[in-house]
């Protein structure tokens, strides 16, 4: 996955525009055939993120330095974990057909 910067970027997955306050709707990852429910923006947390702007109790947009994989408890944007897509809470109630993994 392609480590982008925030400053007036939009987010490969959400196609938001990551403006302060703007949290990603991918809240699930997959990854080892399956689906991981991603770790939150601390929701005590009265800023935004500081690299993807992500708000409080909301989601990192993917590639963001500070997302932690639920996975690893690394860096998701760097970890080694095959994380292989990106969902929203509706994919992720579906499994993901393996020849397209
Ligand atoms: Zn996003
Ligand atoms: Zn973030
Ligand atoms: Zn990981």
């Amino acid at each position: 996955m392609a480590k982008q910067t925030a400053k007036n970027a939009t987010c490969e997955q959400c196609r938001k525009e990551m403006k302060p306050g703007a949290s990603c709707v991918m809240t699930h990852l997959y990854a080892d055939g399956k689906w991981w429910d991603r770790i939150p923006v601390d929701e005590d947390r009265k800023d935004h993120c500081g690299d993807c702007n992500a708000p409080g109790g909301g989601y990192h947009h993917p590639g963001c330095d500070t997302a932690r994989c639920p996975i690893c408890g690394g860096q998701e944007a760097f970890c080694d974990c095959e994380i292989t897509h990106m969902g929203d809470a509706n994919a992720a109630l579906h499994p993901v057909p393996e020849d397209e993994a």
